[in-house]
């Protein structure tokens, strides 16, 4: 778009980006980038970042690249390399290629360290890990130098070379920048530069065993890049002078990127840290990363969520400047609202009870014509069968009706959805005296649920023809956590909060046959039970996506606040 007219959802940001833009700061450029460490898989709040980034690249006609942040081989994989690819574009992004990767800096990296060495601002120090953090101090007190701050340059520099080399066993020294150990911000009291980790790393192999800080890469990364607006969370504003102080003291290739913070996203009923996923995974508690109870993308792909309802929640909840947590139903709001637009209805019976209706011919099938999706007559029609025996669901029958109950009970009529009007005329149970079959009547001038002598039924539900039926096995989610905020308090351990009954498995479902080969990450309705998502693995399994009910809007109403309307 053109940079002088002005952008859409104007935010803080935008607003810092179209003033740059203006004012021919980076000569008119825009250039962002994404910046996953591939140690998991993404998360919702990362689509929040990935969101930004690429949508102030489009916006503005620049460039947002994608960029692993591979500092740490530890805690690295390739597979997590390819997986956060394949999730970005998911998510309906791309970027120029090839992806880059921090790790193609690593000789530029320790060029500048040497550079830094060599002017006497940074050193190697011997201290252990544990000591170095002891004499940081606090953000009260100051820290302690260490006894090796006053190596000489030459000293450092042979023995920052010889860390390269391999002479020395993993954390036997670090490489730490020599700033101020009195200065008022903690991050700033030397900061640890290089360590050394004898370990391959999934892009470089063994041509290193020093391992360049996610500090000392980060602003360096940006630059050799081109990056004019390095875009992240709130989290890393303490750290935005150090990431100063290194970019004025190096020889940088071009402009100097402008880092600017926002709030991440939080939601109710769910963690997001790679540390909880990893224990959760790692733990059998879930089933994967991709189990659909993850706040991953992974696992809210493969529970059904859209894409586009992902983005269209991230351009809702906007970027802030302070912390705020967004409510997981109004994350659920944005999926049911494109899904009321784009699935298909289909006929499900979850818990099934028989029905035979007496006064229908034995053999006869009507095959009967149902809308694909009313709010989209482009979808068609289909025929669904009907005939002798059907099944409903069982929790649409009650043997002694409470009076707001006017669903089936003995002696009540109600419409079957598309078919017939049936009364129920007697119930049949089993040694247990638990209800076993319904034995109905039908009406046959009621054809399409009509009632041309204009009687009144208060309630229409929906059925599958038994001997059509196809099995299928139905998997209902609650909250993964039933606290809204697990980690809420001080010292509370968010594992205490996880739901014991977050999925429940329903094996003997009815389906229309219609549902028959419904290939992996199908969307359906369910007609009055909610939207279904087919398994990518499993055929015939179906997670239930998001009920039917519009909680946001319950919660919106209670708070008196407008629903939002989604895009
Ligand atoms: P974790 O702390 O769980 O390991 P992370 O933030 O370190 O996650 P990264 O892979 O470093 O994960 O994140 C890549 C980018 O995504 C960063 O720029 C980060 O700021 C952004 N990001 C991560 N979590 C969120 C969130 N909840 N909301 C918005 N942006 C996020
Ligand atoms: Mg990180």
């Amino acid at each position: 778009m053109n940079p002088s007219a002005p952008p859409p959802n104007v935010d803080f940001i935008r607003e810092r980006v179209q003033a740059d833009a203006h004012d021919g700061t980076f000569n008119g450029r825009v250039q962002t980038r994404f910046p996953p460490e591939p140690n998991g898989y993404l998360h919702i709040g990362h689509a929040k970042a990935i969101c930004l980034n690429f949508g102030l690249a489009e916006e503005f006609g620049g460039v947002c690249n994608l960029r692993m942040d591979d500092t740490n081989p530890m805690a690295e994989d390739e597979s997590f390399v390819t997986g956060i690819e394949e999730d970005i574009r998911w998510l309906g992004f791309t970027w120029p290629a090839p992806t880059k990767y921090a790790s193609s800096a690593f000789e530029q990296l320790y060029i500048w360290a040497e550079e830094l060495v060599t002017k006497g601002l940074a050193y190697v120090d011997d201290l252990d890990a544990e000591t170095i953090s002891a004499q940081r101090g606090t953000f009260s007190e100051p820290g302690h130098d260490s006894p090796f701050r006053s190596r000489s340059i030459e000293e450092n520099l042979d023995l920052f070379r010889r860390m390269r080399a391999g002479e020395f066993v993993d954390s036997e020294k670090v490489l730490r920048a020599k700033i101020d150990m009195a200065h008022a911000n903690p991050v700033l009291r030397d900061p640890v530069m290089y360590r050394i980790r004898h370990v391959a790393h999934h892009q470089t192999g063994d041509a290193w065993c020093i391992y360049p800080t996610y500090d000392w890469a980060h602003g360096q990364t940006d630059a050799i890049e081109g990056v004019t607006h390095s875009i992240c969370t709130l989290e890393f504003d303490v750290r935005r002078p150090l990431y100063d102080w290194y970019l004025d003291h190096l020889d940088l290739p071009g402009d100097r990127p402008q880092q600017i913070e926002f709030a991440r996203l939080k939601l109710t009923h769910t963690m997001m840290s790679k540390r909880i996923f990893l224990k959760l995974v790692g733990e059998g508690l879930v089933d994967g990363w991709d189990d659909p109870r993850m706040p991953t993308l992974r696992g809210m792909r493969r529970l059904g969520y859209p894409a586009a309802a992902i983005r269209a929640f991230c351009a809702h909840v906007g970027v802030a400047k302070n912390y705020s947590v967004n409510e997981i139903e109004l994350l659920e709001h944005f999926v049911r609202d494109e899904l009321n637009r784009t699935a298909t209805r289909r006929m499900a019976v979850l818990n099934p009870i028989r029905v035979v209706i007496e006064n229908y011919p034995d053999d006869q099938v009507e095959w009967l014509e149902a809308i694909n999706n009313p709010e989209d007559p482009s979808q068609g029609t289909r025929k669904v069968p009907f005939s002798k025996v059907l099944y409903i669901e069982s929790e649409d029958f009650m043997q002694d009706p409470p009076k707001q109950f006017y669903r089936l009970a003995p002696g009540r009529e109600v419409r079957l959805r598309y078919a017939y009007l049936i009364t129920c005329a007697g119930v049949i149970k089993d040694a247990d005296g638990q209800v076993v079959e319904l034995r109905c009547t039908y009406d046959p001038a009621t054809a399409g649920g009509a009632t041309p002598d204009g009687r009144k039924v208060k309630s229409t539900i929906h059925w599958v023809s038994a001997p059509h039926a196809v099995a299928g096995e139905v998997r209902l989610y609650g909250r993964l956590f039933t606290e809204a905020y697990p980690d809420g308090e001080e010292g509370r351990d968010p594992f205490d909060f996880l739901n014991p009954d977050s999925v429940i498995a329903v094996g003997g479902a009815k389906l229309e046959p219609a549902l028959a080969d419904a290939p992996g990450g199908a969307l359906v309705q369910f007609e009055r039970m909610g939207y279904f998502c087919v398994d990518a693995r499993s055929p015939m399994v179906f997670h239930r996506t998001v009920g039917l009910k519009d909680e946001w809007a319950n919660i919106q109403k209670r708070a008196q606040k407008p629903v939002p309307k989604a895009k």
